[in-house]
Protein backbone atom coordinates (compact mmCIF):
# COMPACT_ATOMS: atom_id res chain seq x y z
CA UNK A 1 0.00 0.00 0.00
CA UNK A 2 1.34 3.34 -0.70
CA UNK A 3 0.48 6.99 0.92
CA UNK A 4 -2.18 7.35 -2.15
CA UNK A 5 -3.97 4.22 -1.00
CA UNK A 6 -3.72 4.61 2.40
CA UNK A 7 -6.02 8.50 1.98
CA UNK A 8 -8.52 6.37 0.02
CA UNK A 9 -9.41 3.36 1.55
CA UNK A 10 -9.41 5.64 4.98
CA UNK A 11 -10.63 9.35 3.97
CA UNK A 12 -12.38 10.00 7.33
CA UNK A 13 -11.76 9.19 10.96
CA UNK A 14 -14.59 6.91 11.22
CA UNK A 15 -13.25 4.71 8.75
CA UNK A 16 -10.01 4.27 10.38
CA UNK A 17 -12.11 3.19 13.16
CA UNK A 18 -14.05 0.72 11.10
CA UNK A 19 -11.01 -0.57 10.31
CA UNK A 20 -9.18 -1.18 13.46
CA UNK A 21 -12.65 -2.69 15.14
CA UNK A 22 -12.38 -5.16 11.97
CA UNK A 23 -8.81 -5.67 12.66
CA UNK A 24 -8.95 -6.10 16.35
CA UNK A 25 -11.72 -7.48 17.21
CA UNK A 26 -13.30 -9.48 13.72
CA UNK A 27 -17.39 -9.51 14.82
CA UNK A 28 -16.88 -10.04 17.98
CA UNK A 29 -16.03 -6.67 20.09
CA UNK A 30 -14.71 -7.73 23.21
CA UNK A 31 -14.07 -4.97 26.74
CA UNK A 32 -10.47 -4.48 26.99
CA UNK A 33 -11.21 -3.53 31.18
CA UNK A 34 -12.85 -7.56 31.65
CA UNK A 35 -12.51 -9.41 28.80
CA UNK A 36 -16.17 -9.51 28.25
CA UNK A 37 -18.05 -9.75 25.19
CA UNK A 38 -21.55 -8.70 26.75
CA UNK A 39 -20.65 -5.25 25.11
CA UNK A 40 -23.02 -2.35 22.43
CA UNK A 41 -22.12 -0.08 20.92
CA UNK A 42 -23.50 3.36 22.40
CA UNK A 43 -25.92 5.01 20.62
CA UNK A 44 -25.01 7.10 17.08
CA UNK A 45 -25.37 10.30 18.69
CA UNK A 46 -22.56 9.50 20.87
CA UNK A 47 -18.62 10.00 19.96
CA UNK A 48 -17.79 7.74 17.20
CA UNK A 49 -16.65 4.10 18.38
CA UNK A 50 -17.71 4.31 21.72
CA UNK A 51 -18.97 0.83 23.58
CA UNK A 52 -20.13 0.11 26.94
CA UNK A 53 -19.45 -2.93 28.53
CA UNK A 54 -22.49 -4.41 30.22
CA UNK A 55 -20.21 -6.52 32.91
CA UNK A 56 -17.53 -4.33 34.49
CA UNK A 57 -19.79 -0.86 33.10
CA UNK A 58 -16.74 1.10 31.48
CA UNK A 59 -17.06 2.84 28.73
CA UNK A 60 -14.24 2.35 25.94
CA UNK A 61 -13.30 2.28 22.06
CA UNK A 62 -11.20 0.68 19.62
CA UNK A 63 -8.23 2.84 20.45
CA UNK A 64 -8.02 2.02 24.40
CA UNK A 65 -4.68 -0.29 25.31
CA UNK A 66 -3.25 0.48 21.62
CA UNK A 67 -0.46 3.52 20.88
CA UNK A 68 -3.46 5.33 19.21
CA UNK A 69 -5.42 5.60 22.87
CA UNK A 70 -5.85 9.19 23.80
CA UNK A 71 -4.68 11.14 20.92
CA UNK A 72 -5.49 14.07 19.64
CA UNK A 73 -4.00 12.92 16.19
CA UNK A 74 -6.44 12.16 13.34
CA UNK A 75 -6.31 8.55 12.81
CA UNK A 76 -5.64 9.18 9.09
CA UNK A 77 -2.27 10.91 9.90
CA UNK A 78 -1.29 7.75 12.49
CA UNK A 79 -1.96 5.52 9.37
CA UNK A 80 0.11 7.18 6.96
CA UNK A 81 3.10 7.43 9.58
CA UNK A 82 3.06 4.06 9.73
CA UNK A 83 2.93 3.88 6.18
CA UNK A 84 5.72 6.26 5.96
CA UNK A 85 7.69 4.49 8.62
CA UNK A 86 6.85 0.75 7.39
CA UNK A 87 8.29 1.53 3.91
CA UNK A 88 10.70 3.92 4.29
CA UNK A 89 14.17 2.44 2.57
CA UNK A 90 16.32 5.45 4.39
CA UNK A 91 15.57 6.72 8.08
CA UNK A 92 12.75 8.95 9.07
CA UNK A 93 13.41 12.00 10.77
CA UNK A 94 10.58 13.24 13.52
CA UNK A 95 11.65 16.27 11.60
CA UNK A 96 10.43 14.86 8.33
CA UNK A 97 7.70 13.51 9.67
CA UNK A 98 6.04 16.37 11.18
CA UNK A 99 6.47 18.40 8.12
CA UNK A 100 4.78 15.58 5.79
CA UNK A 101 1.51 15.01 7.67
CA UNK A 102 1.83 18.64 9.03
CA UNK A 103 2.53 18.23 13.11
CA UNK A 104 3.82 19.90 15.21
CA UNK A 105 7.73 18.61 15.89
CA UNK A 106 7.33 17.23 19.25
CA UNK A 107 3.96 15.76 18.70
CA UNK A 108 5.53 13.91 15.10
CA UNK A 109 8.76 12.97 17.72
CA UNK A 110 6.09 10.97 19.57
CA UNK A 111 4.47 9.82 17.24
CA UNK A 112 7.52 8.02 15.68
CA UNK A 113 8.57 6.70 18.62
CA UNK A 114 5.45 4.90 19.57
CA UNK A 115 5.11 3.42 15.99
CA UNK A 116 8.67 2.39 16.20
CA UNK A 117 8.06 0.77 19.62
CA UNK A 118 5.34 -1.05 17.80
CA UNK A 119 7.15 -2.13 15.15
CA UNK A 120 10.03 -3.73 17.01
CA UNK A 121 7.64 -5.40 19.19
CA UNK A 122 5.92 -6.20 16.13
CA UNK A 123 3.01 -5.97 17.60
CA UNK A 124 -0.53 -7.21 16.21
CA UNK A 125 -2.14 -4.00 16.64
CA UNK A 126 -0.71 -2.64 12.70
CA UNK A 127 -1.37 -6.53 11.22
CA UNK A 128 -4.09 -5.52 8.38
CA UNK A 129 -3.64 -1.70 8.36
CA UNK A 130 -0.57 -1.77 6.41
CA UNK A 131 1.58 -4.32 4.79
CA UNK A 132 5.51 -4.19 5.63
CA UNK A 133 8.30 -5.48 3.59
CA UNK A 134 10.97 -6.99 5.10
CA UNK A 135 14.04 -4.99 4.91
CA UNK A 136 12.37 -2.04 6.89
CA UNK A 137 10.27 -3.98 9.66
CA UNK A 138 14.28 -5.47 10.31
CA UNK A 139 15.90 -1.74 10.32
CA UNK A 140 12.81 0.13 11.99
CA UNK A 141 14.30 -0.82 15.49
CA UNK A 142 17.49 1.19 15.41
CA UNK A 143 17.80 4.61 16.90
CA UNK A 144 18.38 7.74 15.30
CA UNK A 145 20.15 10.86 17.12
CA UNK A 146 17.21 12.33 15.93
CA UNK A 147 15.12 10.51 18.16
CA UNK A 148 16.83 10.29 21.23
CA UNK A 149 14.98 13.76 22.59
CA UNK A 150 11.76 15.44 21.44
CA UNK A 151 12.39 18.61 19.48
CA UNK A 152 11.61 21.84 21.53
CA UNK A 153 8.49 23.32 20.48
CA UNK A 154 8.83 26.53 18.81
CA UNK A 155 12.62 26.29 17.75
CA UNK A 156 13.73 28.15 14.76
CA UNK A 157 9.83 29.95 14.73
CA UNK A 158 10.98 33.32 16.01
ZN1 LIG B 1 -15.81 -4.94 30.80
Amino acid sequence: MDLVEVFSKFPTQADCIAHLEDARWGDKPICPFCGSDRVARKRENQRVGRWNCHCCHNSYNVLTGTIFKGTKVPLQKWFLGIEILLNAKKSVSSLQLADVLDLTPPTAWRMGRQIRKVIADNSVCLSGIVEADEASVTTAGTRKKDDEDPPRPGRGTR
